[in-house]
């Protein structure tokens, strides 16, 4: 039986992550979570789960609960966060939370020696090079949860990294891939929210659009698989069944499939190195599939792929910039503030003022983090 604490319960990975837990009652359990302000979820999931610690955003919010479930314990903010992610009875830590405001607790994990099953990759953006120092340094397992992540490494079971030739990253395109750059000028945020193939959080639905998805999880199998950026490619593949691939010196590419369903990378992060059953998950039928199809990226046209490239060979604080630029900036667009193509244009912007400082410690890229996320706020 795995205890395991989660971050952002409330959330789209929290609910599938949830949802697993629930299909194995004997070989897991819930013994501590975040949320966020849906406190009518947070009960919830008191009620099925029975954790020992929860942790909500707000202090008001804490106290209402601490009132009505006086045998749980109750914290709040980001000391909360890190508690959870600490909580000594846990084997595991889930981070499913959204943002860079995952850092610490991921950290504190880490030297709390909790395995880490990692789906918040803003973390490994903003911060890579410290959270794998840190892992090694503990001896601790990160396991990707992000689904081309949970793919490569799917992939790469049995091999040995030298062999690599590259990593091939597969994209949707997300919800505009049909339109030219000239035809995003008005798009709504209704229609930027319906993504094609996945089901999502608002943030990552809009990175998906934008393509900063894609750049983002670029940086995340940098760091996750310790590779140089010339080894690691992305490819537009609409239909979303190969969720990558990797390619190796003798010419050899092995690819993984499946239907897009975050459960199931969810799953095998958590049971590895076992497979688990998991009955409610849709099977790949290839035969109804008929056709898969790739085409190569357009940089021009997804401009946010290329600068996170930059930004990821930049190194030092320019991926965190780049990261708290793109948070600030797609909050923005979805409380209806800046149109969609002004993201690229905030994160261009943010990127282009900003003087990098090489290896970063943990307090310059939370200052840069705050910098950059003023800087979008004076822009708007
Ligand atoms: P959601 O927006 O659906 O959920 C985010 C979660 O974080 C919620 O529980 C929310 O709480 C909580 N939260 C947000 N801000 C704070 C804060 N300041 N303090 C405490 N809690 C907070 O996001 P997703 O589940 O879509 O994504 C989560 C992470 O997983 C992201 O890093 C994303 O990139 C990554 N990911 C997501 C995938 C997906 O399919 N959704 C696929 C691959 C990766 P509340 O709602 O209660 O306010
Ligand atoms: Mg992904």
């Amino acid at each position: 039986m795995k205890k395991l604490s989660l971050l952002g319960a409330t959330g789209s990975i929290g609910r599938q992550t949830l949802d697993v837990i629930q299909q194995h009652r004997e070989d897991f359990s819930l013994a501590a979570f975040s949320a966020g302000r849906n406190i009518e979820e947070t009960r919830k999931i008191i009620g099925d789960f029975q954790p020992k610690l929860v942790s909500v955003e707000l202090r008001e919010d804490a106290e209402k609960l601490k009132a009505e479930f006086p045998s749980l314990k109750v914290m709040y903010g980001e000391e909360g966060l890190v508690e959870t992610a600490v909580f000594e009875e846990t084997d595991m830590l889930v981070n499913a939370v959204l943002g860079s405001v995952g850092l610490r607790p991921t950290l504190q994990a880490i030297e709390a020696g909790k395995k880490i099953a990692i789906a918040n990759k803003e973390t490994l953006v903003t911060a890579g090079h410290l959270v794998m120092a840190a892992a090694k340094k503990h001896n601790v397992e990160l396991l990707p949860v992000d689904s081309e992540h949970s793919a490569i490494f799917q992939c790469l079971q049995g091999e040995r990294k030298k062999n690599i030739e590259r990593l091939i990253l597969t994209a949707s395109g997300g919800s505009f891939r049909d339109r030219t750059r000239e035809e995003l000028k008005d798009v709504t945020v209704q229609e930027a929210l319906n993504h094609p193939n996945w089901s999502m959080g608002a943030k990552i639905t809009i990175d998906s659009a934008t393509m900063m998805n894609k750049g983002l999880e670029v940086i995340e199998a940098h760091w996750l698989f310790h590779l140089p950026y010339e080894q690691i490619d992305v490819i537009l593949h609409r239909e979303s069944i190969i969720h990558s691939m990797v390619e190796f010196h003798d010419s050899s590419v092995i690819a993984q499939l499946g239907t897009p369903d975050m459960r199931v990378p969810i799953q095998y992060a958590l049971s590895y190195p076992d497979r688990l059953p998991l009955p409610t998950a849709r099977r790949l039928n290839l035969l109804e599939a008929g056709h898969l199809h790739f085409q190569p990226m357009n940089q021009e046209r997804f401009r946010m792929l290329a600068l996170a490239y930059q930004a990821g060979k930049a190194g030092g604080t320019v991926p965190t910039v780049l990261n708290a630029a793109n948070e600030a900036a797609v909050a923005a667009f979805l409380d209806g503030k800046i149109t969609f193509l002004q993201i690229d244009e905030m994160v261009e912007r943010a990127l282009e003022k900003h003087q990098s400082i090489s290896q970063p410690d943990l307090e310059t890229i939370q200052q840069t983090d705050k910098e950059t996320r003023n800087f979008v706020h004076s822009l708007l």
